[in-house]
């Protein structure tokens, strides 16, 4: 039996162990989950609407909401990890229109963004009560992720399967066709080796002697746990500016993100997020003190970056050796897909991804050996 080693546990590395044939190979994955962006995610899921120009990136965020009803099935996800919770979009009147005809247009190739409405401010108001009244869009067909119950979930099931879980930072040495895995308390050798590990397959890669062009990002965001009994039931609303409003189940509310590009590796809460997110919220709220004045915890975490914001991910150019980052802000959206993918290359020995992306040396370069 072939084995495979999987480097990081977010969303990509675990939907990954749940898709790999384990009648097959045998898998392990490490996990250090320090910095990781899934535990400390909004959990939006709306690509449609973005203002993105990237065309292959658009291709890939709309098949990877739309694999979604999949991972539902394939994962028996209940509704306290994901929900087709509809997504209300707050913008000026005049750019409400526009944005009604932009998603009839994707409509035509997206039908899974479902009824699109544009609101009246009372119907805005009555679809979440949170919301000051004024004129939306709603889009039926958004969803919410709770990132750190899909790893929760998504951890159980690959147990369940016999994935080993390891939770220490692994590094990674070739070893003739093969590769050395080393943990604090394990040594293995395998076959292949998915390097799924955000922004830190830089620091393993360039062990590797590759140059990767990765960024860390700090994200913050804030978690008000309030007695609110419907939460559940309220759509995510998307605002006008950084700021988003997500209602998860028991009265969670997220208010996020900050994007700190100077802030790099660095995970401490600040004052100044917490500042930033409420103002940026406040506008839009009914009753702003009432949520703010709710217990909050912050979650924070490292997004990974390419120069041009788009991903990579598939095999490099030694096939066993396969990796997948740079997934930005929409890693919720695309990650499921991009672990799937990657799963299908292991099971049936194929590639079929790259419509998605530019060729990955764009981004991964093996050095020239001295
Ligand atoms: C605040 C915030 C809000 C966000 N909101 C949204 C949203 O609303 N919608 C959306 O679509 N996306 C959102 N994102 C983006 C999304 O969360 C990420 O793009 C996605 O989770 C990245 O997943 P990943 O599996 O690539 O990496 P990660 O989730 O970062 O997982 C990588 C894992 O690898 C581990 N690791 C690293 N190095 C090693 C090593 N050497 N050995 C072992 N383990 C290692 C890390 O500790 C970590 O656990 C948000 C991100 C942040 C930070």
């Amino acid at each position: 039996m072939k084995k495979i080693a999987i480097i990081g546990g977010g969303i990509i590395g675990l939907t990954l162990a749940n898709y790999l044939d384990t009648t097959k190979f045998d898998v392990t994955l490490f996990d250090e989950g320090i910095g990781q962006a899934t535990g400390a995610s909004a959990g939006i899921i709306s690509p449609w609407l973005s203002k993105r120009r990237n065309k292959k990136w658009y291709q890939l965020a709309k098949d990877g909401a739309a694999f979604f009803p999949k991972l539902v099935q394939d994962l028996s996800l209940d509704a306290s990890v994901y929900s087709k919770c509809g997504t209300i979009l707050l913008r000026e009147q005049n750019s409400l229109l526009a944005l009604a005809e932009l998603a009839e247009e994707r409509k035509k190739e997206a039908p899974e963004i479902g009824d699109i409405r544009l609101l009246t401010a009372d119907e805005t108001a009555s679809y979440l009560p949170l919301l000051k009244p004024a004129p939306s869009l709603y889009v039926s067909g958004g969803g919410r992720l709770n990132g750190r119950s899909y790893l929760a979930h998504a951890t159980k099931q690959a147990l369940a399967k016999g994935v080993k879980i390891i939770h220490e930072k692994a590094q990674v040495d070739a070893d003739n066709e093969q590769w050395q895995i080393q943990s604090a308390s394990h040594q293995i050798t395998v076959d292949a080796v998915a390097l799924t590990s955000g922004p830190f397959v830089k620091p393993l890669l360039e062990h590797l002697n590759y140059t990767v062009d990765i960024r860390p990002q700090k994200g913050q965001l804030l978690a008000f746990d309030t007695t609110y009994q419907t939460s559940q039931e309220w759509p995510v609303a998307m605002l006008d500016g950084e700021a988003d409003l997500i209602p998860f189940m028991n009265g969670q509310i997220l208010i996020g993100a900050t994007h700190e590009n100077d802030g790099g590796w660095d995970l401490t809460p600040t004052q100044a997020a917490f500042d930033q997110l409420v103002e940026g919220t406040r506008d839009f709220l009914a009753n702003p003190e009432a949520l703010i004045s709710q217990p909050a915890s912050f979650f924070v975490g490292t997004r990974a970056y390419t120069s041009d914001f788009a991903p990579f991910f598939g095999p490099l150019e030694q096939t066993n050796l396969v990796v997948a980052s740079g997934l930005g802000s929409s890693g919720l959206t695309t990650g499921p897909y991009i672990g799937y993918l990657l799963a299908t290359y292991f099971n049936e020995g194929t590639w079929q991804a790259d419509c998605y992306q530019k060729p990955i040396e764009t981004y991964v370069q093996k050095n020239a050996e001295n």
